[in-house]
This record gives structure tokens, sequence and C-alpha cells, in this order.
């Protein structure tokens, strides 16, 4: 359906159960499982369908992960016996097939939508206060029993740096209809790094400018350290304890200046240095909205805001900036206003995984955290070559580490780098969200010849804390 047909008449709707402001990951569950419980739902959105996630976020970002990844099988696969005479990768062809798919998934979201009784409004949304939202499009005031926020997160722009105009942030790079040959990447974090790997694998020069010693600050320090050496020799240029002084516009491209002085000269700037909560222009004032140190709506356990009948979930609330979490929520604040009472919404372990290549993938405690909390910890560490690379003759290992509790012996934390990572993560943190020990890993029979079976195989302790040697 077309933009202005997705417009509300004006005269034809005034009030709801629930009006969700916001059709990302969090609000669309949300506006879907409400919807199907009989409420009489709104969902407001000024951009489209899909939010961060679908649009400018998880879904092209892996797709572009994946093309990344077939330039490196095919070098790969001269060790395997194949030969090829030459190879060209087409950035506006993969944007264009990107593009594509976004747009169906868009329309499947509103499709299932639709069918589930979810009306759309193509407009931007503000709060009028207790009950009352407006509808920028026409200026329609819209009354409802429950009002959701679901407005996500943006890029931090930081335009005190000078030529920060010059400068990309993720959104923009998806945007993009070629490709830089030389970019430099500042900040240290999931987005940077997983959009620096990305594009050194696609063949652009890339200089990662990193503030601290090393990237990911609070991941686990063996996965920092060993993920920040498997990037380099992928090519990515570190650049540590450095900062971006400015950005000038030169022939031919960009001039950034860093912290020390040095200029490093490229044809783009990518700033990855987090992101801030959607709430400009929202009203959250008017209607006592209350947010936190970081301009988070602050929501307690059941999601609600300090504005009775007004809540929120996913990146714009205080919570942490994961899709999953997002959808959780959504479900859960339908659930528990509209369903049959609340839906179990426990945050226990929260795994996750950097769509580098390597990928990495993390779950639970990393190895400080926990000598920090039990005392008693074992640490068990694998790196080894994956059989894959012998032949292709790939440099590179995979990093697997295990850590412990000393005393009954439960998994606290799992930390992976390696091919597929994300997929193991994933299925590790059933096992230590189910209580898993040790001992249940040493128990398992091993699925041989896979990267996996090394975590059913580590024997020896590397590291023990708070133990005596016989223990
Ligand atoms: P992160 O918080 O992960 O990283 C921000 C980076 O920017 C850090 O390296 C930080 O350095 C650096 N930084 C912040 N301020 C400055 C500054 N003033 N000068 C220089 N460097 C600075 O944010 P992202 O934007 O990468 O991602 C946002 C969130 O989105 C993530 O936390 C994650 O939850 C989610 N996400 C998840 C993905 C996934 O699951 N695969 C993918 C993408 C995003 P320092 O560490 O020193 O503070």
């Amino acid at each position: 359906m077309s933009t202005p047909e997705r417009k509300l008449n004006a005269s034809c709707i005034k009030s709801y159960d629930l009006v969700v402001i916001g059709a990302g990951s969090g609000g669309v569950r949300a506006a879907r499982i409400a919807a199907s419980h009989g409420a009489t739902t709104l969902l407001a959105e000024e951009s489209r369908i899909g939010g961060t996630c679908v649009i400018r976020g998880c879904v092209p970002k892996k797709l572009l992960v994946y093309a990344s990844r077939m330039g490196m099988e095919f070098e790969d696969g001269r060790g395997f016996g194949w030969s090829f005479q030459e190879r060209e990768f087409n950035w506006g062809a993969l944007m264009g097939n990107v593009a594509n798919e976004l747009t169906r998934l868009e329309r499947a979201y509103e499709t299932t939508l639709r069918s589930a009784g979810v009306q759309i409004a193509n407009s931007r949304a503000e709060l009028l206060g207790a009950g009352r939202v407006k509808l920028s499009a026409n200026g329609q005031i819209i009354s409802a029993k429950h009002i959701l926020i679901a407005t996500g997160a943006r890029p931090v722009a930081d335009e005190s740096l000078p030529g920060w105009e010059f400068c990309a942030t993720s959104d923009d790079v998806f945007e993009w209809t070629t490709q830089p040959r030389r970019v430099l990447v500042q900040g240290a974090g999931y987005i940077a790094l997983e959009l620096a790997c990305l594009l050194v694998r696609l063949g652009s020069e890339v200089t990662v400018v990193c503030r601290s010693s090393h990237i990911l600050r609070g991941f686990d320090e063996d996965l920092r350290v060993c993920l920040q050496a498997e990037l380099s020799t992928a090519g990515i240029q570190f650049v540590t304890q450095q900062t971006l002084a400015g950005v000038t516009h030169v022939t031919g491209g960009l001039s950034a200046e860093l912290s020390d002085g040095h200029r490093v000269e490229v044809d783009a700037v990518i700033r990855a240095v987090g992101r801030r909560p959607n709430v400009q222009g929202l009203g959250l004032e008017v209607a006592s909205v209350g947010t936190d140190e970081r301009g988070a709506i602050a929501v307690d356990e059941m999601f609600q805001s300090t504005a009775p009948g007004i809540y929120a979930v996913g990146d714009v609330a205080n919570s942490i900036h994961l899709t999953p979490l997002a959808i959780r929520d959504g479900h859960a604040f339908a659930q528990a206003v509209f369903g049959a009472g609340p839906r179990p919404s426990r945050l226990g372990l929260v795994p996750s995984a950097v769509f580098t290549t390597p990928e990495l993938g993390t779950v639970g405690f990393s190895e400080a955290e926990a000598v920090r909390q039990f005392g008693t910890v074992e640490v068990f560490i694998a790196r080894f070559r994956s059989m894959k690379s012998v032949l292709s003759g790939r440099a590179g290992k995979c990093f697997f580490k295990l850590v412990v509790h000393g005393g009954d012996g439960r998994l606290l934390g799992a930390h992976l780098i390696g091919p597929e990572a994300a997929e193991m993560i994933q299925l590790l943190g059933i096992a230590i969200t189910a209580g898993a020990r040790k001992a249940d890993l040493d128990a398992t029979l091993a699925v041989h010849p896979t990267l996996a079976e090394e975590l059913v195989t580590m024997r020896s302790p590397t590291r023990r804390y708070g133990m005596s040697e016989a223990a």
C-alpha cells in the first residue's frame, strides 16, 4: 500500500486501547500481540516498518557480512583444488539486492500486522499528556488507554567534532551507492568492528581509531586481545589510545586528524561511538515521562514509565540495546496488559555475538567478573587452528574459553572466537541458562570433526582462582 494510502483518515479513528509509537522490533511485537488479545491497536511510524534491526541494522549488516565472507571462500578454495580466472565484487549490485530484501521484509511485517488487526499510521506521533497522542501527518488527536513508546535509538552524531558533517554513521553506510576505497572508523564497539570488518573483507583499506588500548571494552579480556589480533591479521589497522580531533575536506577525499596530530587521508569516515535513545520531540516533559542519566525512558519491570498508562520497551528504554530483548519485552508488555496476566520476563543471561570475521560469541561472566563475584573459579581455554584453515593456508586461530564455578562446577560464562561462534553461543546459552555444569559438557559425546567438539573435550583448567592445586 502506498504511503498516502497508509495515512489515517482523520475522521474514522479516535480512540484505542493501545497506541504504539515506533514500528521497530519491540513496537511491532507489542502491537501484534495486543491486537491478538482483542485490543484496538494503532501503530504510528514516521519512517519504515521494521525499525533499526530490519532497515538499518542487524538484517542489512548480516547480508553484507555474508557478502564479505564470499571473497574469503574464493581464496580458500585454491587450497582445496579450485581455480578461477578472475573475481569481481560489485557493491551496487549487492546493495540493490539488499534493498529489495528489506522492502520484502517491510511488506511482510506490514501484512502480518494488518492481519492481526493492527491499524498503521504512517506518521510521527507525539505525546500530549496522559492518554493522548497527536499524529503529525494529519494533526489528528488520538485517545488511548495505554501508550507504548518503542522509538528505539539513533547513532550519536556528536556535533562538537570539527568536520562532523563530513562523517557517516552506520545509518549512512547502508545507503552508500559506492564502496569507499579507504575508510577510517572511530569507535571499537559492536557497530564499529562489524562495519570495519565487512569493509576490509570486501577490499577497502580500513583504519580503526580506538580510545582504549583494546577493542570491546567490557568484554572478557582474552576476547578483546584475541579478536583485535585476528582483525589485525585480516588487514584492519588499529590506532589505539587515540581519538578523532577533526575531519576536513581535501582534494580527492577527507583528511582525518587524530589526537596526536597525525593525519590519515581517507575516502570516508564512519563514527560508531554509541547510540542514544530516540526521545527528541516526543513530548516526554508534557506527559511527565522521566528519563535516566543516559536520556533513556526509565521504566520498571512491567515497562511502566513514571507517567501512568505510558510504557516503553526496546532501545528507548533503560534496557540493553539488543533486538531479542526488545522483542521479548514488547511481547511481555502486551501479554501483561492485554493477555492473561504477566508473562515471565526474567532477564537472565544475555548471549550476544559480534559479527566480525572471525565471529565472537559471548555469554555470562567474564573471567575477571567471575573471580570478583565467586572467588573460586576455573578457566578452561582452547586455542587451535581449524581443520579448514590448514589446507586453505589462512592464518588465525579459534579461541574458546569456559569460565566455571570452582565449587559446584557450574558454567558461569563462555567466550568464543571462530567461525560460527554466534551459532555456538546460542546453544551454549541454552545449556548455561539451564544450569549446566562443566561435568555435563565432559559427559557429552563429541561430534567429530567439528569446531564445537572442543567445548566438550577441554579437560585441564588453564587457570584456577581461590582453589588449592589438589582441588
Ligand atoms: P558501543 O557502546 O558498543 O561502542 C561504542 C564505542 O565508541 C566504544 O568503543 C567507545 O569506546 C567508543 N566511544 C564512545 N564515545 C567516544 C568518544 N567520545 N570518543 C571516542 N570513542 C568513543 O556502541 P555501538 O554504537 O557500537 O553499538 C550500540 C549498541 O547496539 C551495542 O551496545 C549493542 O548492544 C547494540 N548492537 C549489537 C549488535 C550485535 O548484537 N551484533 C550489533 C550492533 C549493535 P569505549 O569503549 O572506550 O567507551
